[in-house]
């Protein structure tokens, strides 16, 4: 394809990208095909000779779409926000048609100092102080694994140039609560501190944020047994409902014991660009690591994902590399993300974030995030005031935990009675929820945020959701 080529077949493909936004409200929320049915539709092997654009969009049309279940939904409710505002597309296309490849700061000194800025952007949005410097990964789960990763280095004074954690006399301990994500037990196996020195701590109901006291017995308790509290893993904002454990005090225990603390705010970190809910974030300065996803609730196309550290020399002195092909005259004076993180080629991430900030403005992004919150309590006060909803957990964002109970119904069938509404709902395409196990027992997830919900569609879902519970029966 040469440039003349690519100009007119982009032009066709932004209309498209445009056109599918504008009538994304229209298409059924999930995506309802079979396994195995968007594969059979596409040709078996690859083609030989050149293709056409308009064939190319008509797979789009006809495999793509169907096969997919649409984040950008106003009716999306599921999981957390994925929002992929346009603004952040528009920089994600100038990313790819860039192509720079971020290998050193001399490959590409923009990519390197434009991240920079960014993250100190985001970091100013934040209300962070001056001390943090961050940098741009794929997501939350590497971010956990990095940190754990430095944590173990910090703990064993650099086992890894020695006979790494197999060489050492006594095993880490890692802390994390009972409702912190799956990803954080990954990325504690991973790092090798070994599934019996993980610690589950136990929160506190019905806010379920980690349980101090609790944390505070099994670090004695571990460190009295001869192992080495390393890390704790505290989650602002978890994926069941949006808990926010108490990170000043997890931070004064684990002064107490020299361990290092990681923040996970996926998804809530966005509520930091918030001043009224700053609170909910105290004691982060004090942490090692911090990572958040603008990826998700803010709008940034996704795998933009900021980790923030107050001294980087901790992940340069884990994952430094310095091949003689990559030395530059200015190697010393100059960040090199590649030592910041795992991946050697880095992509001009940057652009995706910095795109959304730039054209959207600061003022923007907060009225969506208030709007959200708004209408998450509009809603919450919705489903507790009506006779056989329940708010299982607060809301201290915009996700709602809910179920329905049609007195009288033991655990199982009231479990049955549950995945059936929200199964009815999702498959409607009408709106999509996502349910999930609390204490051993499901409920429903209602996550408000995709970008162009608005509270109509809030109400849609409310009749949906009474319509199907109330009609579905046990
Ligand atoms: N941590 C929390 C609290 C999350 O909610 C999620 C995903 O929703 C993750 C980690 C995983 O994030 P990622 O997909 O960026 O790895």
């Amino acid at each position: 394809m040469d440039v003349e080529e690519f100009r007119r077949a982009a032009h066709d493909l932004v209309d498209w990208v445009a056109d599918y936004r504008a009538r994304v409200a229209e298409l059924p929320v999930r995506a309802a095909v079979a396994p195995g049915e968007v594969a059979g539709a596409l040709p078996k092997s690859p083609p030989e000779g050149p293709g056409d654009l308009k064939d190319f969009i008509a797979v789009l049309d006809e495999v793509v779409v169907p096969g997919l279940t649409h984040t950008q939904h106003p009716a999306n409710f599921a999981w957390f926000p994925s929002n992929a505002a346009l603004a952040s597309v528009l920089g994600d296309i100038v990313a790819g048609g860039l192509g720079a490849l971020g290998l050193s700061w001399q490959a590409a000194p923009a990519l390197t100092e434009v991240e920079q800025v960014v993250c100190d952007w985001a970091r100013q949005l934040c209300g962070l102080s001056a001390r943090w410097s961050g940098t741009i990964g794929d997501g939350a789960s590497t971010a956990s694994l990095v940190a754990l990763l430095v944590a173990r280095e910090r703990a064993t004074g650099g086992s890894l140039r020695r006979g790494g954690l197999q060489g050492e006399p006594a095993p880490l301990t890692v802390y994390f609560s009972e409702d912190a994500h799956s990803s954080v037990t990954k990325a504690a196996l991973l790092a090798g501190y070994g599934e019996g020195n993980l610690r589950l701590v136990t929160v506190r109901r019905p806010r379920r944020e980690l349980d101090v006291d609790a944390l505070a017995q099994l670090m004695a308790q571990d460190l009295a047994e001869g192992r080495r509290p390393a890390a704790i893993v505290t989650t602002a904002g978890t994926t069941l409902t949006t808990a926010f454990d108490p990170i000043g005090d997890i931070c004064q225990l684990a002064r107490d014991h020299g361990a290092y603390v990681h923040v996970d705010a996926a998804m809530a970190g966005s509520a930091m660009l918030l001043p009224e809910c700053r609170h909910l974030f105290e004691g982060v300065e004090e942490v090692d690591s911090l990572c958040w996803n603008p990826h998700k609730w803010l709008g940034s196309v996704l795998e933009t994902s900021l980790l923030y550290v107050k001294d980087p020399a901790s992940l340069v002195s884990v994952m430094a590399s310095d091949p003689s092909y990559l030395r530059s005259g200015r190697d010393g004076s100059v960040v090199q993300y590649r030592d910041w993180g795992l991946p050697l080629g880095r992509r001009f991430r940057a652009l995706r974030l910095w795109a959304l900030l730039s054209l959207e403005g600061a003022a923007a992004l907060r009225a969506r995030l208030r709007r959200d919150l708004a209408n998450a309590q509009r809603l919450a006060a919705l489903v507790s005031s009506t006779t056989g909803w329940e708010l299982l957990a607060p809301v201290p964002l915009q996700t709602l935990c809910v179920r329905h109970v049609p007195a009288p119904l033991g655990a199982e069938d009231l479990d049955r009675h549950t995945l059936a509404w929200c199964e009815a709902v999702n498959s409607s395409g009408a709106a999509h929820l996502t349910p999930a196990l609390l204490d051993g027992h499901w409920m429903v997830r209602v996550s408000i945020g995709a970008e162009p919900t608005e509270w109509r569609h809030i109400e849609q879902l409310w009749d949906l959701m009474r319509e199907k519970a109330e009609g579905t029966g046990t």
